[in-house]
């Protein structure tokens, strides 16, 4: 087994301009190129300061390091789940397939209401944070999930399937400070048909 030490950003598997004009090229570019980086930099140096501390036999805060920690891995995590979920826009009706759709029917009534909650989710996270779809390993059953910042809030041991990023840096170049505006935009660049293979993964 091979051991990855240090975590990567993640390369896109679209170009920067492909997510116009809901997302622009400037928007992403800066947004995974800048502040994602220094989500992956910030938990590297995270890691490296604690095995420092084992080499050299010191002492951390233990505390402030590991509350550090789940800051940067956290921003890390949920912005690699985050550029998996987009892709170019397909047009209208951008919905899942047969299962997932199936499974959201059932848990929140209509794939419309899905969206509505999703969307309240999103526009009324206090400050910085994410919307999130996620499920319970042991019931299967969805549930949003609220993301505070990039950790409060987090369902232990649920599995995430789909996020959206409110943090302000996320949107503020194209839409301002109108986050309801960027939410609409979003559901065009959904990309349904990874989220449903995380779903097929997660039920397996
Ligand atoms: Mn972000």
């Amino acid at each position: 087994m091979e051991i990855e030490k240090f975590y990567k950003l993640p390369a896109l598997t679209y170009s920067y301009d492909a997510l116009e004009p809901y997302m622009s090229k400037e928007q992403l570019t800066i947004h995974h190129d800048k502040h994602h980086a220094a989500y992956a930099n910030g938990v590297n140096a995270v890691l490296e300061k604690i095995e420092r501390s084992r080499r050299e036999s010191s002492e951390i805060d233990m505390k402030a390091t590991l509350k550090e920690m789940s800051f940067h891995l956290g921003g890390h995590k949920l912005h690699s789940l985050f550029w998996g979920n987009l892709a170019p826009a397909k047009g209208k009706n951008n919905e899942p397939k047969k299962e997932l759709l199936a499974v959201i029917n059932n848990e929140f009534g209509s794939f419309n209401r899905f969206k509505e909650e999703f969307s309240k989710t999103a526009l009324s996270v206090e400050g910085s944070g994410w919307a999130a779809l996620s499920f319970c390993r042991c019931t299967k059953r969805p549930l949003i999930m609220q993301i505070e910042k990039h950790s409060y809030n987090v369902y232990p041991n649920f599995r995430i399937i789909m996020v959206l990023d409110v943090w302000e840096h996320a949107y503020y170049l194209d839409y301002k400070n109108d986050r309801a505006k960027y939410i609409d935009a979003f559901w065009n660049i959904v990309n349904w048909d990874k989220i449903a293979e995380r779903f097929e993964k997660m039920i397996k």
